[in-house]
């Protein structure tokens, strides 16, 4: 299933929730209200801190994430920005490479949860950190909160060798993409590739097929990407969703999203297949 066009995870990351106890090789990816501390490296890349540069800042909350190759890594929530420069991921994609984005993604959401489920739910007492899994409880009512993840399905519709696109009313001007929408309570992720497809452009899908999966933390999706074969229907846009839906030959197609998103491997992957230059 996996083709050069899904990222190969360029380190070795493994994930853990105990702290083994920093030290001088020790990394910190460093927070502060959903944004990321900026420091790139000499090809303009991404990089989680060193110590030196943690003890500039009042420490928040501090909470381990893993190994990447023998680094330990820790997920940093800081007081104050001082004068440094911190920034949303989501405009500096192409400074990332896969596993930097994955890894800051679970810094915001790892900080983010916590600082957003500090106080029970059901009964409003004071939660703590779990011993061994990532998660909180409360100790009054044993209630246990867990990191909150939204799967969401995205599809390439395909008729040969047309491909159905649609443009987000949020999107720029003359971008289009594959369709998407979370899973619904009950449902399973077959169920929700039918319905968002029959939803947002009124046509039905026949087989589908899973192609390979991206955590998108905007703010904790994880989507799931399929290929799916267009059955019976004409477009009927879903007008609160899209601005327009159309197929398009593989050999014109409108503007794509870059190659940082899932979006773009499935359309690359389905050129691919059928004999097209990606
Ligand atoms: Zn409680």
């Amino acid at each position: 299933m996996s083709n050069f066009f899904w990222p190969e995870p360029s380190l070795e990351f493994a994930g853990g929730v105990i702290d083994p106890g920093s030290d001088s090789d020790s990394r910190y990816f460093i927070c502060h209200r959903g944004k990321i501390l900026v420091d790139l490296n000499e090809d303009r890349r991404w990089q989680p801190v060193a110590e030196s540069i943690l003890a500039e800042f009042l420490v928040i909350e501090q909470h381990f994430m893993g190994h990447l190759g023998t680094a330990s890594c820790y997920a940093v929530e800081v007081e104050d920005a001082l004068d440094r420069e911190f920034s949303d991921v989501r405009g500096r994609l192409e400074e990332f490479d896969t596993v930097m984005f994955n890894l800051v993604g679970r810094a915001l959401q790892i900080n983010d949860w916590h600082r957003s489920h500090q106080y029970c739910g059901n009964c409003g007492k004071k939660t703590t950190d779990h011993p061994q899994d990532r998660a909180r409880v409360c100790d009054s009512c044993g209630l246990r909160f867990y990191p909150r993840l939204s799967p969401s399905i995205i599809v390439l519709v395909h008729r040969e060798d047309e491909v159905l696109l649609g443009r987000n009313r949020l999107f720029p001007p003359e971008l289009f993409s594959t369709l998407a929408g979370f899973v619904e309570p009950g449902e399973s992720i077959e169920e929700t590739v039918r319905r968002e497809v029959k939803e947002e452009v009124g046509v039905d899908v026949g087989e589908l097929s899973y192609r390979g999966s991206q955590p998108w933390p905007f703010p904790n999706s994880l989507m799931l990407g399929f290929h799916a074969a267009y059955e019976s229907g004409d477009i009927v846009i879903q007008e609160d969703e899209l601005d327009e839906a159309k197929w398009f030959h593989l050999s014109h197609l409108p503007r794509i999203p870059g190659k940082h998103a899932i979006s773009r491997w499935l359309i690359d992957e389905y050129l691919s297949e059928r004999g097209y230059p990606v």
